[in-house]
């Protein structure tokens, strides 16, 4: 269990327990100057929490709901927040976009989304490799806007640890705007549906023609039933999350809870353990395995039975519906090879946790015009062989996690409007993996709602 320092005893609520974090290798951790990181680390830990306890609570019993096939969540986001792109507009186009796709989802599942946000958060990466070359010149890798700067200059690729607090303070702005979208009348269901008819009048119209009328008229019917002057269709629940990567970033955000005496990360609601840092001995996951939140653990093709079944030990030990999710990205190409026989290797384990379809990371390749890209075929065929491994294995399929954002951007190629190999230069924006744009991220979501309505062998 934890240890708690005996100063912690009588900490006033809301103060940063002294835990004793054991001393665990950890991969992909920046390289600072200990002297400089040692007052932020102080600063950071009398912050104000970002998320409540009782929201991450709400949350655990919302995923509950997911792993027991009662909801499907939607989780989406950049797959690096910059500091520079901390703006309304940014965020109110992106949540515009996971709200849209929400109504389009909830039609075809039949069920509530539990919309979560990959952002106010998301400012640090892992990387391939430790350093970078170009034209002979190494430097230290971008690892995402908490830890240093993308300019390829050692001014900005130093590690800085006062970036750990500016990611803090565009975090706490970014869900300060979040929950005034979500609380005060921008999510008015009307309005969602309003936004969605704009899509619709593209290219998009054929074919999706038949369930965006379908949606129409149950919009028309709650409106006719006066359903729609609800409260509850003007405002809805609407969580943060990110990669736990920087654990100088995340220990720090760790309170207990006055109430339960329990530890929460309270730098998100929901934080995951990413594809490169989930070893089992490794500081992540015994990180994860000390707070309440609702955790989730990216697991690629290689990902076996046993280690599995380890992870749950470690962090789900007593198998607590909505604690645990696995967000499979195995590759549009795989998918079909190995999700299935994983999730019947488990048997009744499989039913325990929840699983999410990340479709983006499996399916990453460079053009020729050298843009790492994806294509939207691929990302919908990851998806399609996600729902057909669930349907064989008799377990369910539980959401999805996209990399996406509310712009225009040409990133990933394909879509009913396709974006060309040919075109990625036009508005290639992000500085670690290409996103869905707008047009894209709801085109997914009337595709995977189709699945969810019709289901998908
Ligand atoms: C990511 O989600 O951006 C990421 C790095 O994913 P993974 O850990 O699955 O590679
Ligand atoms: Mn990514």
């Amino acid at each position: 269990m934890v240890r708690v320092s005996t100063e912690t005893a009588g900490v006033p609520a809301g103060t940063t327990p002294t835990v004793d974090w054991p001393d665990l290798p950890a991969k992909q951790q920046p390289s600072w100057d200990p002297t400089e990181l040692a007052p932020v680390l102080a600063v950071l830990s009398a912050y104000p929490p970002l998320v409540f306890a009782g929201e991450a609570d709400l949350l655990r019993q919302r995923m509950a709901d997911v792993s027991r096939g009662r909801a499907f969540t939607l989780q989406g986001g950049d797959c690096a927040e910059t500091l520079a792109d901390v703006t309304g507009p940014n965020i109110r186009d992106r949540i515009k976009t996971i709200l849209q796709m929400a109504v389009v989802l909830t039609y075809g599942a039949g069920m509530p989304i539990v919309k979560v946000g990959r952002m106010a958060g998301q400012f640090a990466k892992p990387r391939s490799s430790d350093t970078e070359t170009r034209d002979g010149v190494t430097l230290p890798a971008y690892r995402g806007d908490m830890v240093n700067g993308f300019e390829f200059t050692p001014e900005a690729r130093r590690h800085d640890p006062e970036r750990l607090l500016r990611a803090y303070h565009a975090s706490a702005s970014t869900l300060n705007l979040v929950r005034g979208f979500t609380s005060g009348g921008f999510a008015d269901l009307r309005s969602v549906h309003a936004w969605n008819k704009g899509f619709l009048q593209g290219p998009a119209q054929a074919r999706y023609e038949e369930m965006a009328r379908q949606i129409d008229r149950a919009v028309r019917f709650l409106e006719a039933s006066g359903v729609a002057e609800a409260e509850e269709m003007r405002r809805v629940e609407f969580y943060s999350a990110h990669e736990a990567l920087v654990l100088d970033y995340e220990r720090p955000m760790v309170r207990r809870d006055h109430r339960t005496g329990l530890l929460y990360d309270t730098s998100s609601h929901f934080v995951w353990i990413g594809e490169r840092t989930r070893d089992l001995d490794g500081a992540h996951i015994d990180f994860v395995s000390r707070i309440r939140n609702p955790i989730g653990i990216k697991l690629g093709p290689t990902a076996d039975r046993d280690t599995v079944l380890r992870l749950m030990d470690k962090v789900d030990p007593e198998r607590e519906p909505g604690r645990l999710t696995f967000i499979t990205r195995m590759g549009a190409s795989t998918v079909r090879d190995v999700l299935p026989a994983l999730l019947t290797s488990l048997g009744d384990e499989a039913h325990h946790v929840s699983w999410v379809c990340d479709p983006m990371h499996g399916n990453t390749f460079t053009s020729p015009s050298g843009h790492k890209t994806r294509r939207f075929e691929d990302v919908v065929e990851e998806v399609r062989g996600f729902f057909a491994a669930h349907a064989e294995a008799g377990t369910h399929p539980g959401g999805i996690h996209v990399e996406l954002t509310g712009n225009d951007v040409t990133e990933c190629v394909g879509g009913v409007d396709p974006v060309a190999l040919d075109d990625l230069g036009l508005r290639y924006e992000t500085l670690c993996d290409p996103r869905l744009n707008h047009q894209q991220s709801l085109e997914l979501s009337f595709v995977v709602a189709e699945m969810l309505e019709k289901g998908v062998r």
